[in-house]
């Protein structure tokens, strides 16, 4: 066998030691006579895997008890739709600040709705700055400000500044996309109205979205909208409205166990750090050669896009990097160049594997 340093965005590389334990318990968990994927998810067996989960979860982010963690189906992009179903009234005014590719499918999916107000965008810039706070026209009737934690396309991420680590909107609650940075530092809460975040890039696998949601939110009226579609449901159905995915729930948790025994989101956030020092500092220190064009105050942690000074070496740079076993490092089509993203469970080595291989290539191809 031989697996690769996995550079994907998401789905994205998960730690060989969960993968190994969901082999183990594939044919049966826990001397439970099945497999846990085909469990019921009402039996004793999958709600102690849920109940775990959520619980460990709360550990790990420090998740305040005044906040609800619902484990949906439907990804981020459903949030989306669901987030100003939930938590505003048809045609109310919503404030959305636009730092990438994912604020603006934010958007899309809110605009049936709400009346989309653009609070800041940095795409005129091409989306490589975060607009300061001060530039930022919040409307005083919004009923939240949508934020992009980690923008994953266009490597731009929120960075505390002057001890502040969420940006400040009053009382306006903030929601927060983390779908590519949830859990790989440690965040204040109660500065969130709502965090969500799909699951397969620093939690575990596809197919399953967290949403923490501050409980006095869920009491708003929200729009006319299917039962499936209300949070307060499926935070009463314990997020068993219908059949949860349950495969997923339990690598979920699997990972989370992990996390915790790593040492939590303080040791992610120390790995988070030195392995975008290193790959930024290879880029910097290449004169040219490489180039990541994002503002040096909000370069993201997770992922990093890269472009070589001549566009003609993309291909030789792919193919050799994946017979040097590191996979995954095309860029996303809507900037092209390379890309490389380092979540929770991208060991340090990797990095230092491709931070070896873009100075080794460098020199060969200068
Ligand atoms: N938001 C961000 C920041 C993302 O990176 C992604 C997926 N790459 C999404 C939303 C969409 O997530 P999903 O595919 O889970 O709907």
């Amino acid at each position: 066998m031989s697996r690769a340093f996995n550079f994907s965005a998401g789905p994205a590389t998960l730690p060989e030691s969960v993968l190994r334990q969901a082999q183990d318990e594939m044919l049966e968990w826990r001397d439970s006579g099945a497999s846990i994927v085909e469990h019921s998810h009402r039996g004793p067996e999958f709600i102690q895997v849920a109940a775990e989960a959520e619980a460990d979860l709360r550990t790990l982010m420090s998740i305040p008890a005044d906040y609800a963690v619902l484990f949906l189906g439907g990804g981020a992009t459903t949030q989306q739709a669901l987030i100003p179903l939930n938590l505003a009234a048809p045609g109310q005014a919503v404030d959305y600040v636009v730092t990438g590719h994912w604020g603006k499918t934010a958007i899309k999916q809110a605009k049936p709705y709400v009346d989309v107000r653009i609070a800041a965008t940095s795409e005129a810039g091409g989306f490589r700055d975060i607009p300061a706070r001060d530039s930022w026209q919040l409307s005083a009737d919004a009923a939240y400000v949508h934020i992009t934690a980690n923008e994953t396309i266009h490597g731009v991420e929120f960075r505390p500044f002057d001890g502040i680590d969420a940006p400040d909107v009053g009382d306006v609650p903030l929601v927060a996309d983390f779908s590519s940075s949830i859990a790989s530092e440690p965040v204040d809460i109660s500065k969130y109205g709502v965090i969500y975040a799909g699951a397969q890039k620093n939690l575990g696998p596809v197919g399953i979205t967290v949403v923490i949601v501050r409980r006095d939110l869920l009491e708003r009226a929200g729009q006319p909208r299917a039962d499936i579609f209300n949070y307060a449901s499926h935070l009463k159905g314990e997020s068993m409205l219908n059949t949860p995915p349950t495969w997923n729930w339990y690598m979920l948790g699997l990972n989370v166990k992990w996390m915790l025994a790593e040492g939590g989101v303080a040791e992610f956030a120390r790995r988070s750090a030195e392995k975008a020092a290193l790959l930024y500092g290879v880029i910097d220190a290449s004169g040219g050669y490489y180039r990541n064009e994002v503002a040096a105050a909000v370069r993201s942690r997770m992922n990093v896009p890269f472009f070589l000074h001549d566009e003609a070496l993309d291909k030789p740079f792919l193919s050799e990097a994946k017979a040097a076993g590191l996979m995954a490092l095309k860029g996303h089509r809507a900037l092209g160049g390379m890309r490389a993203s380092i979540y929770n469970a991208m060991p340090v080595e990797g990095v230092k594997a491709l931070a070896d291989f873009m100075q080794d290539f460098k020199q060969r191809h200068g």
